[in-house]
């Protein structure tokens, strides 16, 4: 059955018409999958309970239930592990900043592209989550904050650009003047590089901010951070994030995680200075989250300062940014991660969550 909150606000009202349902009806359960986060039918206590019958004969809304949440006593930071209808587990993070509530939000439960420092790859690969589910994570965010969020950032677990299709359905949902009515810019989307999906997004000419996870100043270095990068190297990625740039006027923002004696050298530093002068961009450095299995360790302070005085000092903005939620495991796929181990009964499973 098809999930009803997924629907554009169009064939959300095509598909009530054909049970003859009138016009009316479908303002009203867009607004109740759409702002109010309805999570049944019976909510809807301004439908008949016929019509409320008729639309659980069809549809399904799609869940997602908190599990567990954590809230981070040094700064408030909250993390949701959801459970989604098939038991699937995603993770999102509200962080609080000054100018309001941003929510990161999961596009895939687990996620394919096996980033070598990255925890969401480590559990596999499970599926693409639907436009509701994706809308479900903020909508039972706000609903058990009692607080509206109005940031929302395409960065938790899954790769957005490899679930494009349900990814511009939830843009355009969330965006819509009759649903949560968040603007495009303030949503961002980031990326590992899928190169031809960048060229698409662009096309769509949306206004939103494209986040792209660079993390190495040269192809040696990227392919063994991030596999994807073997299909499209920087002499592709690069000229597709200046295009997207310059068709949008609206400034990438490169992610660059610091590993100590991989990718934090100043020599480093000067080699992707070059590489990103000629695009409208900013760099956000982010001190890397260990990664024992991997032998990734985070640069030190004193490096990650002269790293970032180093692009500043060639006229490329970067600022570090700051860690929340480290006393939580705020970061992509680490709740997830050991739930599922927890379930499996995984021998080493990281310590279980109160
Ligand atoms: N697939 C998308 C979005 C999800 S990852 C992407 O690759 O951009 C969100 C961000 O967290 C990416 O920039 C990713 O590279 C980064 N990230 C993943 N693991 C990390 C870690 N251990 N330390 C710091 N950043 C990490």
């Amino acid at each position: 059955m098809t999930d009803l909150r997924s629907l554009s606000r169009e064939t959300l009202a095509a598909e009530l018409a054909a049970l003859n349902l009138p016009a009316y009806r479908a303002d009203q359960v867009f607004a109740w999958l759409q702002k109010r986060g309805a999570r049944s039918f019976a909510e809807m206590t301004d439908l008949s309970k016929a019509d409320r019958a008729r639309l659980a004969e069809r549809f399904t809304l799609s869940a997602c239930a908190a599990e567990r949440k954590l809230v981070s006593a040094q700064d408030g930071t909250v993390k949701y592990l959801f459970r989604l209808a098939d038991g699937e587990y995603v993770e999102s993070v509200v962080m609080r900043y000054r100018y309001g509530l941003t929510i990161c939000v999961s596009t895939q439960a687990g996620c394919k592209m096996g980033c070598a420092f990255c925890a969401s790859g480590l559990g596999g690969f499970s599926r693409d989550l639907l436009p509701g589910e994706i809308l479900g994570q903020i909508l039972e965010a706000q609903r058990d904050l009692g607080e509206m969020i109005s940031r929302v950032v395409l960065m938790g677990m899954g790769e957005p650009l490899d679930n494009y299709g349900n990814v511009l359905a939830f843009l355009r949902l969330i965006s819509h003047p009759d649903g949560l009515n968040i603007s495009l810019r303030k949503i961002s989307l980031s990326t590992c590089g899928l190169v031809p999906r960048i060229h698409d997004l662009r096309r769509e000419r949306l206004g939103l901010t494209l986040s792209v996870s660079l993390h190495a100043p040269n192809d040696a270095v990227r392919d063994r951070l991030i596999p994807v990068n073997r299909r499209w190297p920087l002499a592709e990625l690069l000229p597709a994030c200046e295009a997207y740039a310059r068709d949008t006027s609206r400034r990438i923002s490169f992610e660059y995680a610091l590993i100590r004696n991989v990718n934090d050298s100043p020599a480093c530093a000067r080699e992707l200075a070059g590489k990103l002068r000629p695009i409208l961009c900013h760099v956000n450095l982010i001190p890397v989250n260990d990664v024992p299995e991997q032998g990734f360790v985070r640069s030190p302070a004193a490096a990650v300062a002269a790293f970032a005085a180093e692009l500043e000092q060639r006229g490329l903005p970067a600022t570090v940014r700051r860690r929340l939620g480290g006393d939580i495991d705020a970061s992509c796929g680490q709740l997830r991660r050991r739930q599922t181990m927890q379930n499996l009964g995984t021998p080493g499973a990281p310590a279980p969550l109160k």
